[in-house]
């Protein structure tokens, strides 16, 4: 049995059955679909919104719940991961770029995005990334020029989740030749000058669609500008804490998932006239895997909490980051490898999960930048990390 998690009231239990049913019913059978055309479909999005799932913590006003309490996000990931698949960003729009409409964005800027973010009307992604930069954001190429009523955008964004279905973008751009002197603004897809690139084909995360984006002197109204024009580093350096926090928990989750998986499948192959799950070699790192998944749970448990009450620090969002999904990488590999060559298979869920996980040790920041962040807590790092 897996260790009990204290933090969560009974409500978020009675909301996890609530989620569970709905994916289960309605939701699970379309995983082979989504996988083959490479997206979710945009009915997707909105019967989430329907749901009352999408962005809870947006106001009543705008169509929301009002819940900023990320225990239901969690529960929702976890849910969403284990019934449907780790593809299904409805997570990045609502709590990775979600979070700068509810910090940064005045009352105007709310009004007119907030409904359709909550609704599924209105698909949002983040587009940070550049062809030459993704660790070093301050490097950024992408110019966003002050024109008197409108900002005149140029550059390119790679690796965009929801880069295809995506109607509304936050795009971080250089509006100042001083490093790191960066805006974050809101572009949507109907811009003129705005335009996709490719779809992008990946070894794993076939669900989740990741594009180019290109802006070619694109005129972004002044009201489309998220707060101050030269502090959008500081707001992603804010906003990044919640959404590692957010990763760290779709990467536990998906451990939690493998090696559920997996002890199903040791206890039934036999080989050698005994179930896999009986050898000493499998059952001991299967323990190891057990008690490190419990540890890294608790821990991951305490940040959340942390991170409602506005108290975690990047440090701590870093190391839960690095630790969940290191471990996520060493349960699908040990997941696969005790399927023996069915884990290879398309048809078994651990191939899936194994090639879904690699990412995660890169996107929204690599270990090797936690790494970094965790020194420089520790005074023995780089300053202008994010
Ligand atoms: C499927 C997918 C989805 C994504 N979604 C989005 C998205 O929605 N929006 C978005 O903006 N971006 C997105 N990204 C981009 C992602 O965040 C970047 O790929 C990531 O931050 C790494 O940047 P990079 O690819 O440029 O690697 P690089 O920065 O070029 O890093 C290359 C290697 O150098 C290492 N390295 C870099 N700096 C240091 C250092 N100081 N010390 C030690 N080692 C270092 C890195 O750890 C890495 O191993 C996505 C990427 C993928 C693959």
């Amino acid at each position: 049995m897996p260790f009990p998690r204290t933090h969560l009231e009974p409500e978020h239990e009675m909301f996890r059955e609530q989620v569970r049913r709905y994916l289960k019913t309605n939701m699970s059978a379309k995983v082979p679909k989504w996988r083959e055309q490479g997206h979710v479909d945009r009915e997707d999005f909105e019967a989430f919104g329907e749901n009352g799932w999408l962005c809870l913590w947006a106001d009543e006003e705008f169509g929301g719940l009002g819940i900023s309490d990320i225990r239901y996000d969690q529960v929702l990931q976890e849910e969403t991961i284990r019934w449907t698949d780790i593809g299904f960003f409805h997570n990045a729009h609502s709590m990775l770029v979600g979070p700068y409409l509810d910090r940064f964005a005045n009352p105007e800027q709310k009004k007119s995005f907030l409904p359709g973010a909550v609704s599924g009307k209105t698909i949002m992604a983040i587009a940070m990334t550049e062809p030459d930069t993704g660790s070093d954001l301050a490097a950024i190429r992408t110019r966003a020029e002050d024109c008197g009523d409108h900002y005149l955008l140029n550059g390119a964004k790679t690796y965009i989740s929801n880069g295809i279905i995506g109607d509304l973008f936050v795009v971080a751009a250089k509006t100042g030749d001083k490093r790191g002197q960066i805006g974050l603004f809101v572009v949507t897809a109907d811009m003129a000058g705005f335009s996709r690139g490719r779809h992008l084909k990946k070894m794993g995360l076939p669900v989740q669609d990741t594009a180019e984006i290109h802006f070619e002197n694109v005129k972004v109204p002044k009201e489309n500008l998220l707060g101050d024009p030269a502090k959008g580093f500081s707001y992603m350096a804010e906003c990044l804490a919640v959404e590692r926090t957010m990763s760290a928990i779709s990467s536990l989750s998906h451990a939690q998932a493998a090696f559920d998986v997996t002890l199903e499948f040791i206890k039934d192959r036999r080989v050698f006239d005994r179930p896999v799950g009986s050898f000493q070699n499998t059952r001991f790192i299967m323990a190891d895997l057990r008690s490190r998944l419990d540890s890294a749970q608790a821990y991951l448990d305490q940040c959340v909490l942390l991170a409602n009450d506005d108290k975690l620090t990047p440090e701590d969002a870093a190391s839960a980051k690095l630790l969940c999904s290191e471990l996520q990488g060493e349960v699908v590999d040990a997941g696969l490898q005790f399927h023996g060559g069915a884990g290879y298979m398309d048809e078994y869920e651990i191939s899936h999960m194994f090639r879904d996980a690699r990412i995660a040790r890169i996107y929204a920041g690599t270990s090797e930048i936690m790494k970094e962040i965790i020194g420089r807590g520790l005074g023995l790092g780089e300053k202008d990390l994010r």
